[in-house]
């Protein structure tokens, strides 16, 4: 998500003063992210959280950051709106996996937990679950395709 992001002065639009809070009704969409970045040292939500606030952003724009070792660490909470898909924030919950290249069957199989219970309390349907890409033809995020989740289902 980070890709070129000098060049986009759209994102300028994502400056926030504060944090808003939203009725969890309005959630329909779930949006697949990654940080676009396979160092190490970036593997960590703080990190993250440290970029967006660079950004402008009053914390990290996600609801869920993915470790490469699988661990889920939260983000916003579901009934605050996220700064990760501009046109979107307001009906979304935004999930992002660390990486940029490497990715891990960890990171897909959590996050398809993860997914499944996000979609069974908000009502979220599957054809819902989206990647970054489906909504801005000029990004590469999440540089994977949803089927490296979706392998994940039993039926
Ligand atoms: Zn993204």
């Amino acid at each position: 998500m980070t890709e070129k992001r000098e060049n986009k002065p759209y994102l300028l639009v994502g400056f926030e003063k504060r944090l808003h809070r939203r009725d969890i009704k309005l959630i329909t969409e779930i949006i697949i992210h990654c940080s676009d970045s396979d160092k190490p040292e970036n593997d960590d939500i703080s990190v993250i959280r440290s970029w967006h606030k660079v950004r402008g952003f009053s914390d990290v724009g996600y609801h869920f950051f993915l470790k490469k070792d699988g661990t889920i660490q939260p983000g916003r909470k579901i009934n605050q709106i996220g700064a990760h898909c501009i046109t979107q924030n307001a009906i979304s919950i935004g999930i992002c996996l660390s990486g940029r290249h490497d990715f891990t069957e960890i990171q897909f199989s959590t996050v398809h937990s993860l997914i499944l219970k996000l979609m069974a309390n908000y009502s979220i349907l599957k054809d819902k679950v989206l990647p970054h890409n489906f909504f801005n033809e000029n990004k590469s995020c999440p540089n994977f395709p949803l089927d490296n989740i979706w392998k994940f289902d039993t039926i």
